[in-house]
């Protein structure tokens, strides 16, 4: 399981460089051409050639760091067991996380009808509301410990 945030990041990145390895593509041939119009012997790649070279190797290196399990949700420690519950708490009926496809949502998974982000679910210990957070910060604690906008705490 990873953070829904780097998941959407990861496939988002997968377009980019997908697109960028298209456009290397163009580029290599337009410099071949270019060569072959001059009757060069040798090619000379663009300096946007190197850009785009450079930019794909950086994807492609960002997507091997992130290729990995969050340790916030490793189970075989006892924080991992409480985050992943945690992060259960915004899936649908059918076990989606919100926003992700489901079918039985009609397409993109609602999420918790019970708890929707903002909700109050509890106090804590000064009287401070507990409340579930959006997805994109529900595994960070202080995000569950959020007051409201315009409230102070
Ligand atoms: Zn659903």
């Amino acid at each position: 399981m990873t953070d829904p945030t780097i998941t959407d990041l990861r496939r988002e990145l997968e377009k980019a460089r997908l697109a960028l390895i298209d456009a290397q593509s163009h580029l290599s041939a337009h410099a071949q051409a270019n060569a072959a119009l001059h009757c060069a012997t040798e090619v000379f790649y663009s300096p946007l050639h190197a850009k785009v070279t450079a930019a794909i190797a950086g994807i492609e290196h960002a997507l091997a760091r992130t290729d990995r399990p969050l340790p916030t949700l490793d189970s075989q420690s006892s924080d991992g067991v409480w985050a992943a519950l945690a992060a259960d708490l915004d899936r649908c009926m059918h076990g989606r996380h919100q926003g992700d496809a489901c079918g039985d949502c009609g397409g993109t998974s609602t999420g918790n009808h019970h708890i929707r982000p903002g909700t109050v679910i509890g106090y804590g210990l000064r009287g401070d509301r507990i409340v579930m957070p959006d997805r994109d910060h529900k595994l960070e604690p202080a995000a569950w410990r959020a007051t409201p906008e315009g409230d102070t705490p």
